[in-house]
């Protein structure tokens, strides 16, 4: 039997510019750590990372507020695209599912994908292998994803991306949306898990292909396991969630990596945000965006980073 070890967990529901409203703040962080209470006694009951960040992504994937699954943003044709990766970091094994439709838990594909040779599939295939698993045909659009993307439209697509988090109440005044998800669990075992889910960043070209089924949004290993969120063309040019993991593989603490790759990712003027854990059990989060909406599990207790202080690009604990 392998060493007990303490498990931790960290989950995203997306970075952007700013929640307005104490009700949104709220009712995120009850979504939030609804998740956390419930993938955090997975754990504590012996689940592996790989399993509990699966389940975390399928409830997250499965709550409306949160733009992966159902509550997808809408492409520029209007159309429901999501894109989903899982890597075991003890086996150091991506899959994924690019720009799939019609499925209600995108994380599920990917995680059948972990046994396969062929472990990242792309629209058509994905289409094919949601067949072959007989998983039935799934409508993801919300009202609210649909009159985003119709004031949208009428704006011409201006905005660079969705916003942050479905609020019908800035449906009338910005452009609400974003909020991709994602997992990272250090299970009772030392192993690590990461998973990412999206709907994209809203309003994209038609085969646009999103970071969060790229290593470079979405990546583990026995040292340090990563899910980005953000514009993922900025999280690409970083390759930002390799560049953090390997920074902790060659030496430097969780804290200290993430420090300079956010400070790089400042400079670079990214607009992006992640959460991390190491196999001590250290964990992290950052971001340049506005807000990054995370919430953790550090052994003892739950907390948040709905009201951070902007005045530093990480934290830690
Ligand atoms: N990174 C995602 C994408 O660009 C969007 C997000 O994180 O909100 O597809």
């Amino acid at each position: 039997m392998e060493s007990q070890v303490q498990p931790k967990l960290i989950i995203h529901g997306g970075a952007g510019s700013s929640l307005h409203g104490k009700g949104g703040l709220e009712a995120v962080r009850r979504s939030l750590h609804t998740v956390i209470e419930e993938v955090y006694s997975l754990l504590l009951c012996g689940a592996t990372a790989s399993e509990a960040v699966v389940h975390g992504c399928q409830m997250l994937e499965d709550n409306p507020r949160f733009n992966a699954g159902t509550g997808s943003v809408l492409q520029s044709d209007g159309q429901i695209r999501m894109s989903a990766s899982l890597m075991d970091g003890a086996l150091g094994r991506f899959s994924g599912v690019i720009n799939i439709s019609r499925v209600k838990n995108p994380i599920e594909l990917a995680q059948f994908l972990q046994n396969s040779p062929d472990r990242v599939l792309s629209d058509f295939g994905s289409a094919e292998l949601a067949r072959e698993m007989q998983i039935p045909s799934y409508n993801a659009l919300t009202d609210l994803r649909l009159q985003e993307w119709i004031q949208e439209r009428q704006d011409n697509f201006k905005s660079a991306m969705a916003g942050v988090v479905a609020e019908p109440e800035l449906v009338e005044t910005s452009n609400a949306g974003r909020g991709t998800i994602g997992v990272v669990a250090l299970d009772a075992s030392g192993r690590l898990g990461a998973g990412t889910s999206t709907g994209g960043k809203g309003f994209e070209r038609i085969g646009r292909v999103s970071d969060s089924a790229m290593p470079a949004g979405n990546y583990a290993t026995s040292n340090a396991g990563v899910s980005c969120t953000g514009i993922g063309e900025d999280i690409i040019d970083e390759c930002l969630a390799p560049r953090i993991v390997v920074r902790v593989t060659d030496g430097m603490s969780l804290k200290e990596a993430m420090q300079r790759s956010f400070a790089e990712s400042h400079q670079n003027k990214r607009d992006l945000g992640a959460i991390a854990l190491d196999c001590s059990g250290a964990i992290a989060w950052g971001k340049t965006s506005e807000i990054l909406l995370a919430a953790y599990h550090d052994g003892e207790k739950i907390g948040d980073t709905l009201e951070w202080n902007d005045s530093e690009l990480i934290g830690y604990c």
